[in-house]
């Protein structure tokens, strides 16, 4: 799924973990709990439609992300005060195996390296085996386009528990 549904299930956590545990039992179990959140979130992310490869040449594929990509950054600006342990943690997954090892990765394969250099690191595998463990029998609509209406039911129904919990 997609930055912004990673968010709003961080924000929700923290709130819970802010609620019912003192310090520092609050920060641990949000930092716990939203590090969690994203391999369960990710794992039926094949409910939503949520393509691994970039499909520029795809009308629906590119509106779509910059209306998804817009929200995502709109959310973090809103929520990042006094949310940001949670979002950071329920996003460091993304952080590391995008924005840092797979640029790292292209860079020593570029420099000679052997290809498979860093793939151990990656923390999607995680996500992968929950997925594959727990949800094999959930149906693939990755590539399907009315995945994004299962996506914007999920960011509707947080936005509005995050609305009532507050
Ligand atoms: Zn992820």
């Amino acid at each position: 799924m997609e930055a912004i549904t990673h968010n709003l299930v961080a924000v929700i956590i923290q709130i819970a973990c802010y609620r019912y545990f003192l310090f520092p039992l609050n920060i641990i179990f949000t930092i716990f709990f939203a590090y969690l959140s994203h391999l369960l979130v990710d794992a039926l992310s094949k409910l939503t439609y949520h393509t691994p490869d970039v499909k520029k040449d795809d009308k629906f594929w590119v509106i779509w992300h910059v209306i998804i990509y817009s929200a995502s950054i709109l959310s973090i600006i809103i929520l990042i005060v006094p949310f940001w342990l949670g979002i950071l943690f329920a996003n460091i997954i993304d952080v590391w195996d995008w924005f840092i090892l797979r640029p790292l990765q292209k860079k020593k394969v570029e420099s000679g390296v052997d290809a498979n250099w860093g793939q151990k690191w990656y923390l999607h595998k995680h996500s992968d085996w929950v997925r594959d463990k727990f949800f094999g029998w959930l149906p693939n609509w990755r590539y399907k386009y009315f995945g994004i209406i299962n996506e914007i039911i999920i960011i509707t129904t947080l936005s509005i528990i995050i609305n009532v919990i507050l």
